[in-house]
């Protein structure tokens, strides 16, 4: 018996796009293809997709959703987890924060917590590590295999505490996750800005910290035998630093960029001042072009969001004083519209590269390949339908809590129209069917 058939799709697969049916049963998928709705027969829930673009759930795996000490009421795991599946993300990896990760205990504590708030499976990093005498085999143990540290506040660690963590997390087969920007270089460009107007933040994290910073990760990893991914790069030329690494093959490489790096330059702050402040900071239009051209040769591994929830009255503030609020943009819930629109139906990558940047890149990533993020038989069905449809962005058409979204006004054309997760219709046009709780903890598997 079938529970449900996706029926008179266009389903992306790593090869290119094929007309057909998904039949699922028991939260997997049954049956793919152009006989898939003959063979399936008849299903309790049919989902008429009418020349719908089927991509599998999309992965971010770059998420900042839930810190008791750091979001403010009704920012946590549920409503955060809610924006996701709302745009078609039905699996997230979640980073710490403010509040550390670091012991087996703390990371079994966040999974328990989140799993109760879950509207979609997730996994956990460990973090933000300064110090790296922690239980790594413990951790991984516990759930994770992916580390996170810092090149730069406020979460900076040494270079002899990111060999060693680097060494140690390479010897037990996990990752470690550097955001890559060179301290010294932030402070000293700081030190050369008055006045707090927004267009001022950006000239405060210059091209060449991300540059260095992504450099000495690069040879940190070889040194220390350790696999490397480096988080939300902001700039071609960074995307092409990573590269020399990756394409050195001593040690994995992974490279991750944000929508917002290739949605926005440095000339977009004057519009929209705080509304784009955000760490890296956005560079020159130059740099995003070129970030496009490593995102569609296959430099760049990973889209991820950095998502980072805040209330729109949180950031208004950013108007008299850029220096006030948090860096960090929420995007979880426009990750899958904003590339589908500016990046396939703009003409700038395929489909079957958006599958790869979103859902199979990440997948691996995070040790679910091809459980997650493919749509073949046996996977767990989750699938995201996205139609073709001319709007203009605005917060309140979306799911977010936070009322507010980098991309408003901006003019798309893919609107995630359905979305499925473990078998059952989750969203619909932004209007979330689950519950919080749905979501399960995938521990990663080593
Ligand atoms: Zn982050």
């Amino acid at each position: 018996m079938t529970d449900l058939l996706v029926e008179r799709a266009r389903v992306v697969t790593p090869a290119g796009v094929e007309r057909g049916a998904i039949a699922v049963s028991d939260g997997l998928i049954d049956a793919v293809g152009p006989d898939a709705a003959a063979d399936a027969g008849a299903a309790d829930t049919v989902v008429d997709a009418d020349g719908m673009v089927a991509l599998p759930g999309a992965l971010d795996v770059h998420t900042h959703m839930h810190d008791d000490d750091l979001f403010p009421d009704g920012i946590d795991f549920a409503s955060q987890t809610a924006s996701a599946v709302a745009g078609g993300v039905t699996t997230v990896v979640e980073l710490p924060t403010q509040t550390p990760v670091t012991t087996p205990e703390a990371l079994r504590e966040k999974a328990a917590t989140c799993a109760d708030l879950a509207h979609v499976d997730f996994g956990l990093v460990a973090g933000n590590v300064r110090d790296p005498d922690l239980d790594v085999d413990g951790l991984v143990e516990a759930g994770t295999a992916d580390f996170k540290t810092f090149t730069a506040d406020p979460y900076l660690a040494s270079d002899a505490a990111i060999a060693r963590l680097m060494r140690r997390v390479g010897e037990a087969g996990g990752t470690v996750r550097v955001h890559c920007e060179t301290q010294g270089l932030l402070d000293d460009a700081r030190s050369t800005i008055d006045g707090d107007d927004p267009d001022v933040y950006m000239d405060s994290r210059p091209v060449e910290a991300e540059l260095d910073g992504i450099s000495r990760a690069g040879y940190f990893a070889e040194y220390a035998d350790c696999p490397l991914h480096v988080v939300h790069i902001s700039s071609g030329s960074g995307a092409r630093e990573g590269s020399r690494f990756a394409s050195r093959a001593n040690v994995p490489v992974t490279l991750e960029t944000c929508p917002q790096y290739l949605a926005f330059s440095k000339d977009d702050v004057a519009a929209k001042g705080p509304f784009l402040k955000v760490n890296p900071s956005l560079k020159s239009a130059d740099e995003v072009d070129r970030l496009w051209d490593a995102v569609r040769d296959g430099t760049i591994d990973i889209v991820g969001t950095d998502h980072f929830p805040t209330y729109r009255e949180n950031r208004e503030r950013g108007w008299d004083d850029i220096w006030e609020p948090y860096a960090g943009l929420p995007g979880v819930e426009t990750m899958v519209e904003f590339l589908a629109s500016e990046g396939v139906h703009e003409g700038r990558i395929s489909w079957p590269r958006l599958n790869e940047l979103v859902c199979a890149g990440p997948a691996r990533s995070a040790g679910v390949y091809p459980r997650k993020g493919s749509l073949r038989v046996g996977t767990d069905a989750d699938v995201t339908l996205l139609r073709e449809d001319e709007y203009e962005v605005t917060a309140d058409d979306l799911e977010f809590c936070g009322g507010w979204t980098p991309y408003e006004g901006e003019r798309w054309s893919a609107r995630v129209d359905t979305v499925i997760a473990g078998g059952e219709v989750v969203a619909e046009d932004h209007e979330v069917r689950s519950e919080p709780g749905r979501g399960t903890f995938l521990d990663r598997p080593l």
